[in-house]
């Protein structure tokens, strides 16, 4: 086994509820934490020194997408449904897949600069999810790459208003899997009203009734989201991804993290894609998810954004 060392650093542990910083001399076997030490109980010669420094686990992105890299920043400040130049869709639809890997490539290593060890990463529906999740897996990133297709492994069903959701929404039909499913849900109550008259009852219920039962969801956003709309999830294992930045850029509301807890649902964090939110900042996103209710010392909700921070699949 390899031995390593980190000297007087500050250790975050995600295992205390109260997430206070540790203070200690930090044991390694093979990359794995194997104890903690009171500070300078190790010699000098000993490891390095990590004075100053805070050791912390990896943070994790629950949802981007990747292949936008190269249009970084373009909806910053408008609304999600506000109509785009023709030039974009165009450019939108014909970006060709090497040039998506090249900026899904600068974003991913934008994010190991930034502590982010797992990406869950949704595609445009032509892409092949293949050479991505190869990508990710070759820069040691953890996560899940999400696409479209009889044979992927993690379904995205877009979104509810998406003019091929129906179609999507057959492939659950035609296969006993996907184990993961992900959804943009709810992200306007003009959207939740159009679900509502697309799936002729609740989505939530609506959607269970399609999904296999093992299904594990991700629905992106909620902003929109009824107490109705995520109880309808509260008894599946389902994920509700919160991207405060993002919303925050355009003008939407952030799903409320007390909500999301309260009905039974976890809770992760998410930067959504660059075009919505330039920022790669996950530390400001769970700043934003304690401020989204105007009460930013409410431990309920500061407790979920460390949390969330933390989000792991499993
Ligand atoms: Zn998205």
């Amino acid at each position: 086994m390899v031995s390593f060392c980190i000297r007087n650093a500050f250790l975050l542990s995600e295992d205390r509820s109260s997430f206070s910083l540790c203070p200690g001399d930090i044991v390694l076997e093979d990359e794995v934490i194997t104890d903690v030490l009171p500070p300078s109980t190790l010699s000098a010669s000993d490891g390095v020194d990590g004075s100053g420094c805070i050791i912390l686990p990896v943070l994790a992105n629950a949802h981007t997408h990747a292949f936008e890299h190269l249009l970084k920043g373009f909806k910053t400040g408008r609304k999600i449904d506000e109509p785009h130049p023709d030039w974009f869709w165009k450019l939108y639809e014909a970006w060709p897949t090497e040039l998506a890997l090249l900026g899904a490539r600068l974003h991913l290593l934008e994010y190991l600069a930034a502590g982010v060890g797992v990406v869950v990463d949704v595609l445009r529906s032509s892409m092949p999810t293949g050479p991505f999740e190869a990508l990710r897996k070759e820069l040691g990133l953890g996560g899940l790459q999400f696409g479209v297709g009889a044979n992927v492994d993690c379904l995205d069903l877009g979104s509810e208003i998406h003019s091929s959701f129906a179609t999507r929404l057959d492939i659950l039909d035609s296969r006993p899997g996907p184990t993961w499913i992900h959804l943009h849900f709810m992200e306007t109550p003009q959207r939740r009203e159009a679900a509502i008259r697309h799936l002729g009852r609740d989505p939530g219920t609506a959607l269970r009734v399609r999904a296999p039962a093992h299904s594990r969801w991700l629905l992106s956003h909620a902003s929109a989201a009824e107490v109705q709309d995520l109880r309808a999830f509260s008894d599946w294992r389902a994920t509700v991804v919160s991207t405060p930045g993002a919303e925050a850029r355009l003008g939407e509301r952030t799903a409320d993290p007390r909500c999301v807890l309260a009905e039974g649902l976890d809770l992760a964090l998410g930067s959504d894609g660059p075009c919505y939110n330039p920022r790669l900042d996950l530390f400001e996103e769970a700043r934003n998810l304690c401020h989204c209710d105007g009460d930013a010392l409410d431990m309920k909700t500061l407790d979920a954004a460390w949390r969330a921070l933390f989000w792991r699949p499993g």
